[in-house]
Formats: structure tokens, C-alpha cells, sequence
């Protein structure tokens, strides 16, 4: 992907909002920042930091990004508590904390020097988060950047990683629903989606219809999709349910695409698990695709009717944003971020369960004129909120108020 400048956004957010980000920028020209995560593909961290980090050197910064670097038995170990974090039972013994202490610790030795001498470093979810301990000699500010429901940890867990995240200096959460008791200051920053990636930019209608051919859709039946990770948390299973109690009353078809990323070892049986749910339905298509298909996705999103997006617990869901960018109606789980984006009637419908996504489902597909209003409303809300440069412009001002002495102002609040 080719750096972009931010100019190009102007045409969609306007000129002065571009003017802002400068402005802000300026105050804190020439800071070094560093964001660190575990993959540079998959996933809704690798997608924003994409974007962010070039922005972020157009407008002055000396902006970089590292990943942190592991074996399987490490991503087993992170995976455990993501799941953990995202409220799920697990177990943690003290072995899996030595592989995850000692993996971070090789990648410390090698991302020491930059680390240290950054005047802002981002870490995002818990994967690094044990970097922090293993600099001892740091000169800038560190923030945590979690971008999982943390709202109802599993206790264990969450006290391990609790220790990690106390020593950093604020801690970053979608929503404040997701806020925790920390000793530092907690900032609520939604994400955000880049307008013109590969994945969200206009596309001709021709490319759209042979996306539909290459995988067998039908163009004259409407699309369903879910776009996700095959991730249980996701539900691509109750998506099937769902889409199976339709059972003909209207005539639809359903897509689940999704593809792995690097950090995420348990892509392979939940795949699995979804080729035999739809087993013996033709009209179900369980597309594996590669990390970098982002076109193939923009084409079915464009393609659907509908976007589902049915996760049981969901930190944002930037699969929700893409979709309502495209002007589509979005079913959504009542769970995390997606109620950020979700609004009922407005912009999509919440569903708890297989039951309610298969109502909302039938209805929509019954009103095409309402599934076209609530995708007007939908983009709108997006333009507002849930683009790229009202994301970098907050990132831009937690770091200026960390250099006007943002903790100093909140110890005397
Ligand atoms: N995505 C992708 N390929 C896939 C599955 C997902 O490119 O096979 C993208 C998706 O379009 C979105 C991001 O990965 O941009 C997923 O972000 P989200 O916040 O929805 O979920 P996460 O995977 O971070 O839990």
C-alpha cells in the first residue's frame, strides 16, 4: 500500500477539518511515536494502523510502527486472553505467563532503543503489553490502546493484565462502557475507517458483478453478508442459524468471508466449523480469503443488501463502519461498539439472538425502500463519527495534552 497524503481527504471531509488536523499537529510537530501490536494483517488494529501511521508522518510526526514477535505456543498464550478479556472462562497457568513473558521479552531486546527514546508509544491490546516493564529507561509517554470489550473480564485475566496496564501513563477503550479501575487517566476514542483503502473506496459496478461470478453468487438473488475472522466471538454459526430460519420465506443468499490473521490461532477450526454448518445449503457461500483480498470485500459488501455483523461480544466491529460507509443496512449483535454504530431503525437493527436476526432479515428484505433509508442514514452517521480524520484528530490531542501536562491537570482535578 503507497502512502497517502492527507489532501485527499479533503473532497470528503472538507477542507477545514484537514486544516484542524494541522493545527493540532503542529503543537506537537516532530514527536516520535511508535504504535506496537502483534500482526500487520487481519484484524481491525492491523487495518487502522495502516493508515495512521503515514497520516500521522504527513502532518509532521515521526511516526513508525513495530509488532511484536512470537511463535504459536506465544499466540495460543494471547489468544487465551483475549478470550479471557472478552469474558470467556479460560485457563492461565504460570507456564503460559513465562511463554508469554519471555516471548516479549526477545522482541524487548530488539525494540529497546526505539521504544525508549519515543516521545509517545502505542500499545495496542495486551499481545506487547509487558513491553512497558522491559523499559525501564523510557523518556516518553506510553498508552495503552485496548480495542477488545473489556467490560466483563474474566477476573484472572484481567488481574494479570491489570499489572501490566496500571504502570502505563492513560489507557485508550472505544467506549466507556469498557473504562476500567486503573490508576491513570482513561480516554474513550471510537475507530474509524479510511475512506479510500482498497477496502472502502468507490468501485465499478463491472468489478462488483465479477467478484459475484468468481464465487458462484447469484446477482439476481440478494446478498447477506458477514465479513469476519473465523472467530467465535463473531458467531458465524448463529449467522447461519439465522439465515436458515428464513427458510425460503424470502429468497436470499448468504456470504461469510473471512480469512485469518497472523495473531489469531484459532481461524482454522472455527472455518471448519462453519463448512459443516452449511453443509447441504447451496445458497450459503463460506468464502477463506487471503489478508490482502481488501477489493474482494469491498465487492461483496457493495453487493449485499444487507451486512450482518453478529458478534457476541465486539470491541468495535470497523466491519460495521465499512458496511454502513457502503450505504448498507447493518444487523448487527447488541453487544460492545457495534452499539456505537448500530442504532435501531436508524441505522441497522441490534439482535440478541439467531431468532432476531432472522426477523430483522426477513423484514428488511421485504421493504428494499427501507433498506435504503436506514443505508442513507447509515453513511451519514459515518461521515460524521466514524471517519479517519475525527480518529487521527483525537489521538492528535491526547498527545498535545500530554505534552501541555495533561497529568498534572488531572492530579489537581
Ligand atoms: N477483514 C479482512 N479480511 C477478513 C476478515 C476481516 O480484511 O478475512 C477486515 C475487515 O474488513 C475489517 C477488519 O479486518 O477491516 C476486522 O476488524 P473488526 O474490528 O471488524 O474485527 P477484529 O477482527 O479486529 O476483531
Amino acid at each position: 500500500m503507497t502512502a497517502k497524503s492527507l489532501a485527499i481527504y479533503e473532497e470528503i471531509v472538507g477542507r477545514v477539518a484537514i486544516s484542524q488536523l494541522k493545527q493540532i499537529a503542529d503543537d506537537i510537530e516532530g514527536a516520535r511515536v511508535v504504535h506496537v501490536n502483534s500482526t500487520k494483517a487481519g484484524g481491525g488494529v492491523a487495518e487502522i494502523l495502516h493508515w495512521l501511521i503515514p497520516l500521522m508522518n504527513d502532518l509532521g510526526l515521526k511516526a513508525s510502527w513495530e509488532i511484536v514477535e512470537g511463535h504459536d505456543e506465544y499466540f495460543n498464550v494471547t489468544k487465551s486472553f483475549h478470550n479471557g478479556l472478552q469474558g470467556n472462562h479460560v485457563v492461565l497457568t504460570p507456564s503460559m505467563i513465562e511463554v508469554y513473558e519471555q516471548t516479549v521479552g526477545k522482541n524487548a531486546d530488539r525494540l529497546r532503543p526505539v521504544l525508549e527514546e519515543a516521545d509517545f508509544v502505542f500499545v495496542h491490546d495486551p499481545q506487547p503489553a509487558y513491553l512497558l516493564k522491559l523499559c525501564p529507561n523510557r523518556k516518553g509517554k506510553w498508552i495503552w490502546r485496548c480495542h477488545i470489550d473489556v467490560s466483563h473480564p474474566y477476573r484472572k485475566v484481567w488481574s494479570y493484565l491489570k499489572g501490566l496496564v496500571s504502570g502505563f501513563d492513560a489507557s485508550i477503550f472505544s467506549m466507556p462502557h469498557f473504562a476500567q479501575s486503573l490508576p491513570h487517566a482513561q480516554f474513550i476514542i471510537a475507530p474509524s475507517i479510511d475512506p479510500l483503502s482498497e477496502k472502502n473506496c468507490d468501485i465499478p459496478q463491472k468489478e462488483i458483478s465479477a467478484t459475484l461470478k468468481k464465487f458462484g453468487i447469484s446477482p439476481e438473488l440478494p446478498v447477506l453478508t458477514q465479513v469476519s475472522r473465523f472467530d467465535r466471538f463473531k458467531d458465524p454459526v448463529g449467522v447461519i442459524e439465522a439465515f436458515s430460519l428464513l427458510n425460503h420465506a424470502v429468497e436470499a443468499q448468504l456470504v461469510l468471508a473471512g480469512g485469518g490473521a497472523t495473531d489469531d490461532p484459532e481461524g482454522e477450526a472455527v472455518y471448519r466449523e462453519v463448512v459443516d454448518a452449511a453443509q447441504g445449503n447451496d445458497r450459503i457461500f463460506v468464502l477463506q480469503l487471503p489478508s490482502d483480498a481488501h477489493r474482494t470485500i469491498n465487492a461483496l459488501q457493495r453487493a449485499s443488501s444487507i451486512v450482518i455483523q453478529k458478534s457476541l461480544q465486539e470491541g468495535f466491529g470497523l466491519t460495521v463502519t465499512e458496511a454502513m460507509w457502503k450505504g448498507k443496512p447493518v444487523i448487527g449483535g447488541n453487544v460492545g461498539g457495534i452499539r456505537l454504530q448500530v442504532h435501531n431503525h436508524h441505522t441497522g437493527y441490534l439482535v440478541d439472538s439467531p431468532e432476531g436476526a432472522a426477523l430483522r432479515m426477513r423484514e428488511l428484505l421485504r421493504q428494499p425502500e427501507k433498506m435504503l433509508r436506514i443505508g442513507q442514514t447509515a453513511k451519514q452517521f459515518v461521515r460524521e463519527n466514524f471517519l479517519l480524520t475525527r480518529h487521527l484528530r483525537e489521538y492528535l490531542t491526547l498527545m498535545a495534552g500530554f505534552r501541555h501536562g495533561l497529568e498534572n491537570d488531572l492530579i489537581r482535578v
